[in-house]
């Protein structure tokens, strides 16, 4: 180090000396306070060897004030909370769907004290953590029994492993997909130890393509629901009880991964038809597998719901140890399945499907209400106005159907160049408000679904702030 930096910058002892700096310690502690310092000079050195910076810039006053903002931005948590008007309902990225009041009483009371996790309290005896939720889905799906596990995924890994490792698993060419976050069928079963055996074409697949397949060599049919893609035109795709009833004249298992399946039948919300998990069973599916947290409306969870002695053999993989579930996803997941006990009020107390069910009248008035008061604060430059929109429910599920929905749709008065600039601009201003607006740009706008917007006094605190480049 030269002798004319460690003159001009401050020493790290002196700065924590200095009283403005006191303050800093005191707050975030002398450690991260140190460690922050550090770090700004050793940015700055180099600019202040070559002569870049003036005097006043590393004045221990101005040092203060940076590492302060940047302590302060450490501090602040990593996870936000974000406002999604995307108009996707279950958003992946964005966490899929919310959970009910219940659930979350349920989830602290799991994260405060100790509880029954793997203890039955009527022996004394040590439990298993799926009994706490085995009778429940039971009964709502129909199920002899029941395993669940971190994710869909998970069980659609587990149950291929522990059911067909190597040996063969026919499935549907048309079936072979992937979803997002690199999850493909062909890859899963191969890491499962699954031979991959594809029969029929990408739109039609008959019985007699997976008659044709079974052989010694078979392990299981595998049937997926296409949950985020449609074929449509000339297709064929075999019936899960026909499937079924091939599958066990060779004492072949069936599995089927719906993806998002539903325990209810959801058009009686008018939303579209999704195959509910009880008929895939009724129709002669040994194994069914779904997630937690799409239409079901809980926690991040996969469910392995079937035939005893599979579910028994699925419980012994040693797999099952690692892709097992925590006591506050457990206990997340029986709250909201308990909810499922009394459909005629599952609407209004499970979010997701109040949040799919919100009528469209009632997201436009709101749209209404919100558009002058967001007009005002973009200025002349956005032309704003409550439009009719469409929704998607998201997630995979119903790729094709639209929700009707609502939005505030922003257009940028300027020519055609600047259009790009300016809906990104406005994207980022949105993004960059305390609570994080998310909304989607389409058409040379960009559209705030207001489906999902619940806190609407929150939404309009933070509109003052929003500050769009231009
Ligand atoms: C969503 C989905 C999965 C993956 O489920 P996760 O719960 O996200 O792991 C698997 N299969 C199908 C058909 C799906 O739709």
């Amino acid at each position: 180090m030269s002798s004319s930096v460690a003159l001009r910058l401050p020493s790290i002892d002196g700065l924590l000396r200095h009283p403005a700096c006191a303050p800093l310690a005191e707050r975030y502690g002398r450690d991260s306070l140190l460690t922050g310092l550090r770090q700004l000079l050793d940015e700055l050195r180099p600019d202040v060897l070559s002569g870049q910076l003036a005097a006043v810039e590393i004045g221990p006053e101005v040092l203060a004030g940076r590492v302060g903002e940047r302590l302060a931005q450490q501090q602040r948590s990593q996870v936000r909370r974000v406002f999604n008007l995307t108009g996707t309902v279950l958003h992946t990225n964005l966490g899929r769907a919310l959970l009910p009041e219940e659930a979350i009483e349920a989830v602290q009371t799991a994260a405060r004290y100790p509880l029954n996790l793997e203890f039955d309290l009527a022996s004394g005896k040590r439990g298993d953590r799926d009994d706490l939720i085995e009778g429940l889905i039971r009964e709502l799906t129909g199920a002899e029994a029941v395993t669940v596990v971190n994710n869909n995924a998970a069980a659609v890994l587990l149950t291929l492993n522990s059911l067909g490792a190597r040996k063969e698993g026919i499935i549907s060419r048309g079936e072979l997909i992937e979803i997002g976050g690199a999850f493909r069928i062909p890859d899963i079963m191969a890491r499962a130890g699954v031979r991959l055996h594809e029969v029929g074409t990408t739109n039609r697949t008959h019985a007699r393509d997976y008659e044709a397949a079974i052989g010694p060599r078979s392990g299981l049919i595998m049937r997926v629901h296409a949950s985020n893609y449609s074929i449509e035109g000339f297709t064929a795709r075999v019936a899960t009880a026909e499937l079924a009833e091939l599958a066990h004249a060779h004492g072949l298992p069936l599995l089927e991964d719906l993806g998002s399946g539903s325990l209810l039948d959801l058009t009686r919300w008018g939303l579209p038809a999704e195959p509910t998990v009880r008929q895939a069973l009724l129709d002669g599916a040994d194994i069914v597998t779904f997630s937690g947290d799409k239409l079901l409306g809980g926690p991040q969870a996969g469910l392995i719901v079937g035939r005893k002695e599979l579910i028994a053999k699925i419980k012994k993989n040693p797999l099952k140890r690692a892709l097992r579930v925590d006591k506050l996803t457990l206990s997340a997941l029986e709250a909201v399945l308990g909810l499922y006990r009394d459909p005629d009020r599952l609407a209004e107390r499970l979010p997701s499907l109040r949040l799919l069910t919100r009528p469209q009248a009632d997201i436009h008035a709101q749209a209404v209400r919100l558009q002058p008061l967001l007009a005002d604060v973009l200025g002349e430059v956005w032309q704003v106005s409550a439009v009719e929109a469409l929704g998607m429910i998201g997630s995979g599920s119903q790729p094709v159907a639209r929700l009707p929905s609502a939005a505030l749709c922003c257009r940028p008065q300027v020519s055609k160049r600047w259009r790009g600039r300016y809906l990104l601009n406005l994207e980022a201003a949105l993004r960059g408000l305390p609570t994080p607006v998310l909304g989607r740009i389409d058409a040379d706008a960009l559209w705030l679904d207001l489906r999902q917007l619940d806190d609407e006094p929150g939404w309009l605190a933070q509109l003052p702030q929003l500050q769009v480049d231009r």
